[in-house]
């Protein structure tokens, strides 16, 4: 049975296991293919990214693993790279450094704080609450319509391989406690974002880590936005963004589910000769 994952993190930036390691779990995990995506250097300090001065040794560990470990898996070097407000020309693919087979086009940032450092949208309620109230004067609706339009930009500028965790915007939003996801400007705003990204050639992904992190209940996108991902035939794959060596695969089998009854026939997954495509009851789990 085929299995790959192409977001992972290693301790090159916040990941807790060595590039190896995850390599090691991912051939135990029986994955046939698997992308190692460290967060990518970004000119400005964060806790969480790969430092600039570790990218070539990043590379060059990755070149080296592929090889020892080439007839057992088909490992990929990738990396997550920020599309960041005011920071286009640093995050175009052309400046991306040779030796990287793909990138995940993600948006973590959405602006300034008074203190003129950059917020996430995905580290905690009280930041998000932050950020809305010093980068957008309290409007809501606008950092959220402001975070789709950049996943636009980014899809038209960058065409990532994969776009990251599409409606990331949600981590902080249980209960619909910063805006309504079922309310029709919600929807439209997403839906536009969506039809830029079927314009061009990236991959949406499936992302469970936030589930098998336990703190989400839905996967990245949510079902409703993934039925129009299928309508649009925008191409998906299945990521779990795992952090550490136990989550490679983590929920893949409830992904391949999910994305079955919503009435996908097929899931894309990147190969050495680029990405191709399986039908998706042919990844269902079977017991033997
Ligand atoms: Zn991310
Ligand atoms: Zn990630």
């Amino acid at each position: 049975m085929l299995r790959f994952n192409y977001h992972s993190h290693t301790n090159y930036c916040d990941g807790t296991c060595s590039a190896e390691n995850m390599i090691k779990s991912a051939i135990d995990q029986g994955l046939r293919y698997f992308g190692i995506s460290s967060h990518a250097p970004l000119p400005f300090e964060t806790d969480w990214t790969m430092k600039n001065t570790d990218l070539i040794r990043y590379i060059d560990e990755l070149k080296q693993l592929k090889h020892k470990y080439k007839n057992k898996i088909t490992v990929f070097s990738g990396l997550e790279v920020d599309y960041v407000p005011d920071l286009e020309m640093l995050t175009n693919k052309a400046d991306l450094i040779s030796g990287i087979d793909y990138i995940i086009g993600s948006v973590h940032f959405l602006g300034k704080l008074k203190d003129a450092t950059r917020w996430t949208v995905d580290y905690d309620k009280s930041e998000f609450e932050r950020g809305i109230s010093e980068s957008f004067n309290g409007d809501r609706k606008s950092a959220v319509k402001n975070y789709f339009r950049l996943i636009g930009d980014m899809a038209d500028k960058m065409e990532p391989d994969i776009i990251g965790h599409l409606d990331l915007i949600k981590k902080n939003n249980q209960n619909n406690y910063f805006f309504d996801e079922s309310e029709p400007w919600y929807i439209e705003t997403v839906r536009n974002c969506l039809k830029r990204i079927a314009n061009t050639s990236s991959v949406i992904e499936i992302n469970t880590g936030g589930v098998a992190r336990g703190y989400m209940k839905e996967f990245y996108p949510s079902d409703w936005i993934l039925k129009e991902v299928l309508e649009m035939e925008i191409p998906v794959t299945i990521s779990s963004d795992s952090h550490k060596s136990e989550d490679i695969a983590s929920r893949f089998d409830d992904a391949v589910s999910k994305l079955e009854s919503l009435g996908f026939e097929k899931i894309h997954y990147l190969t050495e000769n680029g990405w191709q495509k399986i039908d998706v009851g042919s990844l269902k789990w079977q017991k033997k």
